[in-house]
């Protein structure tokens, strides 16, 4: 089996291995290394990524807590002005010691790789809809400028729906005044 690599995610564990109990806080200052996200929204590469990790050695692994911050990039959906979005999600995971169906993570050699469970976590706090502020108004329907920016903006009245029903009356007593 090839070696494990080691990439800025991950944490050698070997001072901690099968001594249950044994606690260390690790620090992980790296950045994205790819996008993490959609289109719409998502960690850019190269975006800084701060992770606060707690290693505590069990019988069948060692438990993993981290508080991870970063920054995530969009836009908004309803004006599209770019959105930045603080990122802080907590992820816990038990990296066990040897294959086991109970376990979605193992230590591999001495290391353990929080980067899928960084990535997942952080990919699912991501909303769907991202918005500059709740109560962002979008773009005017009629030309497109972003309401917020222009409070009270509106387009001269429309012709009054009650008004141009007349129309076809006025037409038709004009037609009968013809005939007389
Ligand atoms: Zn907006
Ligand atoms: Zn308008």
């Amino acid at each position: 089996m090839a070696h494990p690599k080691k990439t800025p995610f991950t944490l050698d564990v070997v001072d901690l291995i099968h001594r249950p109990g044994e606690l260390r806080e690790r620090v992980i200052d790296t950045t994205a290394p790819e996008g993490w996200g959609n289109a719409v929204i998502g960690v850019r590469e190269g975006e800084p990524i701060h992770v606060a990790a707690r290693l505590e050695s069990l019988h069948d692994g060692i438990l993993v807590s981290a508080d991870v911050s970063t920054l995530a990039k969009g836009e908004c959906v309803r004006c599209l002005i770019d959105v930045d979005l603080a990122v802080e999600v907590e992820i816990q995971e038990v990296f066990a010691y040897s294959h086991d169906e109970a376990f979605d993570y193992e230590v591999h050699e001495t290391l353990v790789d929080l980067e899928p469970v960084v990535r997942d976590a952080v990919v699912l706090s991501l909303p769907f809809q991202p918005v500059c502020q709740d109560d962002c108004t979008g773009l005017c329907p009629q030309c497109g400028v972003r309401l917020l920016d222009h409070p009270g903006h509106e387009h001269e009245a429309p012709v009054d729906p009650r008004w141009s029903a007349l129309g076809p009356l006025a037409e038709l007593s004009q037609d009968d005044k013809e005939k007389r």
